[in-house]
């Protein structure tokens, strides 16, 4: 049986890298020239109201223009790049025009004729994933010959590490993604993710490590500089030596393993070949969860400042991507209330959040995230107070009101503001090490 190639090159200079990264094992060359191709980045997060670290988050405009062109060479023109960026608000056109606007996609259209799409703004098909599962694609990822899929090397607080298979969620329907993240013991969001690519008719899969992150996927993830390209029109592939290069087994990233169990695949890489350079002379190791203390009802951030009175429970694989990003929001006001209160413990109160927590027997309150967690446990008779926090995602009005059950007052517009700015600070960690650049997102 003939291996699947990889290939792992050093990101050294622009074009350059990715030239060899991609011919290195011929990865375009049986790309028809009549072809259509989607490009899928990932853009996980964007805010448009003030800078914030894109290094080890959002895919390169470095990575994606050199690709463009080389495909452009193989005489390819029907070429399209497309996400649907998370944003609190389906209907919010504008994060992914300025997203688009900022890195660079409007300068590929002009140099280039490649077409931006929001997949917000385009249709969606009702595909059954071949599992009896339905989730509303893209339309124009569905159509295309070929998906080029660019994510970034990064890890995933849920998934353990977001490469290819994990990038294509940014490619469905936002009750599809809500639904992705389920609370079936087996049809979870690690099987779910594994059946993304089964219904597009090609994947090429191209991982942009120039910077990697730990605890992603998102900006408060820490990023390094690591300078690694790796290519493969075989996803599985692709993935787990990219899992590999952060010091992460691919038997350890559980939609890996449906993956391979799936194909009938061995997960040592003996069906592999490798281009290029060697997985163990690049391999780092990259920390992929969040640290809670043993009973796994207080985060690291909260345990270290003494936070007492409260228990706020470990995510797990229900908690979907729109309820995840209020979750840091509202540990963050937490961490800010506890230093104001002077050791003072707070009342006995309990957050829960996804669709699968149970609250804690002897709470005194119960704060209930979101939509997921009123309807699980609205009835249930060990909350003896319930805090309901509505919504899917949940409201800035609820949040407000829960933490004013809870003794923190919370100025109006503040939670707003925290959302457009609250990104900013997180730049200062990066602040004098020349090798973040911003210029790596941003195409002249
Ligand atoms: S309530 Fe939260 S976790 Fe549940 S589907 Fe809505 S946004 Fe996701």
């Amino acid at each position: 049986m003939s291996k699947s190639k990889v290939s792992i090159v050093k990101y050294e200079k622009p074009l350059e890298s990715v030239r060899k990264l991609i011919e290195s094992i011929n990865l375009f060359d049986e790309i028809p020239k009549d072809a259509k191709v989607f490009i899928k980045p990932n853009i996980v997060y964007w805010n448009r109201f003030t800078n914030f670290p894109k290094w080890g988050v959002i895919t390169s405009s470095r990575v994606i223009e050199d690709v463009v062109v080389l495909l452009k060479e193989h005489g390819i023109d029907d070429i399209s790049i497309g996400e649907g960026i998370v944003t609190g608000d389906v209907k919010d056109t504008e994060t992914a025009a300025d997203a688009f606007e900022k890195l660079g996609y409007n300068v590929l259209k002009e140099k280039y004729g490649v077409n931006p799409i929001n997949t917000f703004q385009r249709p969606f098909e009702k595909v059954d994933l071949g599992t009896g599962f339905t989730t509303k694609f893209s339309s124009d990822a569905l159509a295309a010959d070929v998906v080029i899929d660019i994510p970034v090397l990064k890890t995933h607080s849920q998934a353990v590490v977001t490469l290819g298979f994990k990038n294509l969620k940014g490619l469905i329907s936002q009750p599809s993604r809500k639904k992705f993240h389920s609370a079936d013991p087996e049809k979870d969001l690690h099987y779910n993710v594994a059946q993304l690519p089964n219904k597009l008719k090609k994947v090429i899969t191209i991982l942009d490590g120039i910077y990697t992150l730990e605890r992603g996927p998102a900006i408060d993830g820490k990023a390094h500089r690591t300078n690694i390209l790796v290519a493969s029109a075989d996803i599985l592939s692709a993935d787990m030596v990219g899992s590999k290069l952060l010091g992460i087994e691919p038997t350890d990233v559980p939609h890996l393993v449906v993956a391979a169990k799936a194909r009938k695949r061995p997960m040592d890489l003996s069906d592999v070949e490798i281009v290029g350079e060697k997985i163990e002379d690049l391999a780092t190791h990259h920390e992929w969860d969040f640290i809670y203390n043993e009973e796994g009802d207080l985060p690291l951030p909260l345990l270290r400042i003494g936070v007492k009175g409260l228990k706020y429970r470990k995510y797990d694989s229900s908690l979907c991507t729109y309820c995840s990003g209020i979750n840091g929001m509202l540990l963050l006001i937490i961490k800010n209330a506890w230093q104001s209160r002077k050791g003072k413990p707070f009342d006995n109160v309990e957050f829960l959040n996804g669709k699968l927590q149970e609250p804690t027997p002897g709470m005194n309150k119960t704060i209930l995230i979101g939509q997921c967690q009123c309807n699980k446990n609205k009835d249930h008779p060990d909350i003896k107070e319930m805090i309901p926090i509505k919504g899917c995602p949940p409201s800035m009005e609820d949040v407000r009101h829960a933490f004013s059950q809870i003794g923190i007052e919370l100025p109006g517009g503040m939670l707003d503001n925290t959302n457009r700015s609250g990104a900013g600070y997180l730049m200062a960690k990066y602040k004098g090490r020349p090798e973040f650049e911003e210029s790596f997102f941003q195409i002249a």
